[in-house]
């Protein structure tokens, strides 16, 4: 659908991008599309509404193929359809991937390897535990967690990036690619949106934003944090371009019972929902899969281990960590480019 909502939209899926607010091109009449005006569409996929926005020449061309590239996407990695290559995968636990999934998992294995099993692309055994898939949800108790764990330890995998064969060498064990999957779709349509000419773009998946270029007045895009709390009180703003800029919550999927949280973002350790003290976590990358990987893996490791992470690996990634209790860090790299903040912030230095 190509749609004029955009400003609306954004603010709807909590995040949004102030430099995307203007009246878009009424592609579907066949307006030519100047260039300071948005070509925009909106879909739902990946269990949650997308919207991209592209300027002047090949903007619209870039819009169709990349309402394509999600679909094709969307079919290849979804869990929750029967045909998909990971579900056919987990289905028969081994097959052969085609290049984007077996990029995907040739990323997820590596993130995972560096953040010391703390991102870890096995988790649908224990997010099917939960419920998180069926929205059936209840509460696994620790033994059953525990065995569980049997099944989503990464040396079990026997993967070739190259051919993208993978086979699973213990029983039950299963791919969920939803930690990582929106942050190499977002990168790959940039990729797409400059193939097609197109300068000055964004998408928003679900929050998860990625900008290509400046606005088209030349100025830096500004993306609006979500506050966890829900309110209308965005965290801040990050003025940025060429970058993705990737959030994972506890609030962004979560049930109650008896009166306790359940959140969907697993700490593999345990098998339970990471409990390590921050509440979010955005992660500031030129590449949208790494910083898909780390929100989710940081999110897990607590601020602590993440300010040691962050330390060793300041060359690729910038951070903003929302602490349970409302203390709100940033990164050295991008402190002077997060404004309008809602708390005061403390500035994480190099090591
Ligand atoms: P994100 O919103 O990017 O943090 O991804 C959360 C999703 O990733 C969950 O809904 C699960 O599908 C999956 N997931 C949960 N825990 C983990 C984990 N520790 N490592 C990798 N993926 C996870
Ligand atoms: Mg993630």
């Amino acid at each position: 659908m190509i749609s004029k909502k955009v400003s609306v939209l954004c603010c709807l899926i909590g995040l949004f991008c102030c430099g995307c607010s203007q009246t878009a091109a009424d592609v579907s009449q066949g307006l030519t599309t100047a260039a300071d005006e948005p070509v925009t569409a909106t879909i739902f996929a990946m269990d949650t509404y997308m919207t991209l926005t592209a300027y002047g020449k090949g903007a619209q061309e870039a819009i169709e193929q990349g309402q394509t590239c999600i679909e094709t996407l969307d079919a290849m990695l979804s869990t929750g359809l029967d045909t998909s290559e990971v579900s056919r995968v987990n289905q028969n636990g081994s097959g052969i991937l085609s290049e984007d999934a077996a990029n995907i998992l040739t990323r997820a294995l590596e993130i995972s390897a560096e953040t010391d099993g703390a991102f870890n692309p096995l988790m649908y055994p224990i997010m099917e535990a939960w419920g998180f898939p069926t929205q059936n949800y209840r509460v696994p108790d620790e033994k059953e967690l525990d065995a569980l764990l049997e099944r989503i330890d990464t040396s079990q995998v026997a993967f070739d990036a190259q051919s993208g064969a993978v086979i699973f060498l213990r029983e039950g064990m299963e791919m969920d690619l939803g930690g990582i999957a929106k942050g190499y779709t977002s990168t790959k349509l940039m990729d797409l949106f400059a193939s097609c000419g197109v300068t000055s773009g964004m998408v928003s998946l679900g929050g998860n934003v990625q900008v290509l270029g400046c606005k088209p007045d030349g100025t830096n895009w500004r993306i609006a944090l979500q506050n966890p709390d829900g309110s209308d009180n965005y965290l801040g703003v990050l003025e940025t371009s060429d970058m993705a800029v990737i959030t994972s919550g506890g609030y962004e999927r979560y049930f109650e019972q008896d009166g306790v949280t359940y959140h969907h973002i697993i700490d593999p350790s345990t098998g339970f929902p990471a409990d390590s003290g921050l509440c979010s976590v955005t992660i500031v990358s030129a590449d949208g899969t790494l910083a898909d990987g780390l929100s989710t893996a940081l999110f897990v490791m607590g601020l602590e281990k993440s300010i040691a992470f962050w330390q060793t690996h300041s060359e690729n990634f910038d951070a903003i960590f929302l602490t349970d209790d409302d203390q709100l860090y940033v990164t050295a790299g991008i402190a002077e480019d997060f404004v309008d903040a809602y708390y005061d912030v403390t500035v994480i230095e190099e090591g």
